[in-house]
């Protein structure tokens, strides 16, 4: 079923305690959506695949342009132009051809949208606007898929996760309320390392909630500095009156 072999391929995460065979296999068999495939999705697609999640679905409508080099490192000189979401399907056809990628180069309709989530293990919110954000939260509270949220911008980061499953999990809008920033990278500037550092983290985050290993950033909203190179975490609890998901 492998063109390479499982076991040697995966030797390195089989051997930890926490994941071992079984835990590999539950990568391999699952199934995951990554919503947006420039800074935050392109490290964290990457070391999807790498670690053998079986069913990687790319969502990105947008082409590749030459300012996305800087830090969307899934693309390459040669994707310019080419659909975001076939360029990376490409580059992990590269790196782990034992794995499907599906690529959706279109915008997702909101039952599209619903569909995909609700296929998903989990999924990963790489998005760069809040109407995304809030239609993948809406989405994943709906479906009872657990959604990592990433962020990033000039040298600040942050990260959280929503477990849906439970039925106490705040959502993105409890958090965040009803509106977002306007704040843009185009606009803003964003630092290249800075991105990768939460893309890669968003990457762990659902390794650790398909396999059961460790805790995750559930109730925990991580921010990084990488001016300072420091973390801190926030606490956050659930809205009662969150039009999303309060009773
Ligand atoms: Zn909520």
């Amino acid at each position: 079923m492998f063109t390479y072999p499982f076991e040697e391929r995966y030797s390195r995460q089989i051997r930890l305690s926490q994941i071992g065979e079984e835990g590999q296999r539950k990568l391999v068999s699952s199934r995951v959506l990554v919503i947006g495939i420039g800074g935050l999705g392109s490290p964290a697609a990457l070391y999807l695949a790498s670690a053998g999640v079986g069913h990687l679905v790319l969502s990105d409508f947008d082409r590749v342009e030459l300012s996305n080099l800087q830090r969307q490192v899934i693309h390459r000189e040669s994707s310019i132009d080419q659909l975001k979401a076939l360029s990376a399907k490409e580059t992990i056809a590269s790196l782990n051809s034992d794995i499907n990628v599906t690529a959706i180069d279109w915008q997702l309709t909101d039952d599209e949208l619903v569909d995909q989530v609700g296929q998903a293990d989990v999924v990963l919110d790489c998005s760069d606007n809040f109407e995304t954000r809030f239609a993948i939260n809406a989405a994943c509270h709906a479906c009872r898929v657990p959604l990592v949220s990433g962020a990033a911008i000039r040298f600040d980061g942050q990260l959280t996760t929503f477990d849906f499953r439970q039925e106490s999990s705040p959502c993105y809008h409890c958090l965040f309320g009803g509106e977002g920033f306007a704040e843009s990278c185009a606009a803003e500037g964003i630092l290249s390392p800075v991105v990768g550092v939460i893309g890669v983290m968003q990457a762990l985050e659902a390794v650790k909630l398909i396999t059961g290993a460790g805790e995750m950033l559930t109730g925990r909203l991580l921010l990084f500095d990488g001016l300072t190179s420091q973390f801190q975490q926030v606490r956050y609890g659930k809205d009662p009156g969150c039009s999303v998901c309060g009773s």
